[in-house]
């Protein structure tokens, strides 16, 4: 159980893809927050935010390793690669889960409200272990992506996967979920669908999603569907079954259909059926094909967790990532100074 009586470290875990546009008024805005939760005795003077440099390709890293320097509150990692939005999460959390008492996890582009952030330490404050932000709204949304996404959720729920409505990645996570996180050692990472799982106390946060401050979105159509797509397969059998079933009816209709065929042949009525065999080649063969698609994404997805290679590696850490105080005595780390 956490201990209370003091004010938490908080970490807030920060993954940055080219970020540049954004960075200086996302550490502008967090740093006033930041000073104003150590204020209110809701954040300890311990408590940073981590900007994770998730292998950007612009001046991200050095912008990061700039603010380390000039700005107490900053601590940065940088990825030797870039490995995606769920792997720079991980790596942060991972990071915190050594200093922190607990972490809040947001995007750089300032769309989470960072107003609510003392709504989160507040609720971690009553005990909980997982606090998930939660879109009051789509309203901001386009057609087509809330469309999607409500399709998605909907799926979601039907293929028996346990994942809160309209939260992203914006969720507060004790160090007691953080540790349980790190026994989840698959490399298709979907946190929306882990941290359900980890089933400590939790709670919600709801907030209004802004429009990205600066630069342009790191999820375009393509990366969208395939993180959706990521999420059902990592998550739920249902597809295989669904497959089974599909192919019990198929036998049922084929089997009537040969005892129609057999019939017609001996009232006499048989005519070539080109056109038949012609459209059941095709179907059969587009339905072949579209089952042996899905157990091959299974497959592929068995293939890259047996091999079970690093999610991330660290390449350089900057600023101070302070352990805290512990009563055993602590192990000098090698990245200070
Ligand atoms: N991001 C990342 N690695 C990637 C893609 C995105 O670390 O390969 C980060 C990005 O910098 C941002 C967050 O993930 O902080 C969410 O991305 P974005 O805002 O572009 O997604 P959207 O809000 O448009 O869905
Ligand atoms: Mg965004």
């Amino acid at each position: 159980m956490a201990d209370f009586t003091f004010p938490p470290v908080v970490y807030l875990v920060i993954p940055c893809y080219n970020e540049e546009a954004v960075l200086p008024e996302t550490v502008r805005q967090l740093t006033l927050q930041m000073e104003s939760l150590q204020k209110n005795g809701l954040a300890a003077p311990q408590s940073r935010m981590l900007l994770v440099d998730d292998g950007s390709r612009d001046q991200t890293w050095k912008l990061i390793s700039d603010f380390c320097r000039e700005n107490p509150w900053v601590c940065g990692l940088k990825l030797a690669h870039n490995r995606g939005h769920q792997n720079a999460l991980l790596a942060g959390l991972m990071e915190a889960r050594l200093h922190a008492d607990c972490a809040i996890s947001l995007d750089a582009d300032l769309q989470d409200d960072i107003g609510v952030l003392r709504d989160f330490l507040q609720k971690y404050r009553e005990g909980c272990d997982v606090v998930y932000g939660v879109r009051n709204s789509r309203k901001k949304d386009t057609f087509f992506k809330r469309t999607t996404a409500q399709g998605f959720y909907r799926m979601m729920k039907l293929l028996g996967v346990d994942v809160v409505y309209n939260h992203a990645d914006y969720r507060l996570m004790s160090r007691r979920a953080l540790d349980a996180l790190s026994e989840y050692k698959e490399v298709n990472l979907f946190l929306r669908g882990i941290v359900p799982l980890i089933g400590y106390r939790s709670d919600y946060v709801f907030y209004e999603r802004h429009e990205r401050f600066a630069g342009e979105s790191k999820y375009p159509l393509k990366k969208m569907l395939s993180f959706a797509l990521d999420g059902i397969t990592s998550f739920s059998v249902k597809p295989l079954k669904i497959i089974s079933n599909l192919g019990i009816l198929l036998s049922l209709c084929s089997v009537a259909g040969l005892l129609y065929a057999l019939i017609s042949h001996f009232v006499g009525y048989t005519v070539a059926g080109w056109t038949a065999i012609v459209c059941s080649i095709w179907l059969l063969g587009g339905i072949q094909l579209l089952c042996i698609g899905v157990v091959g994404g299974y497959v592929g997805k068995i293939y890259t967790e047996v091999k079970a290679r690093p999610r991330f590696r660290i390449e350089e850490k900057q600023g101070s990532l302070l352990p805290l105080p512990s009563p055993e005595p602590q192990k000098e780390s090698d990245t200070h100074p």
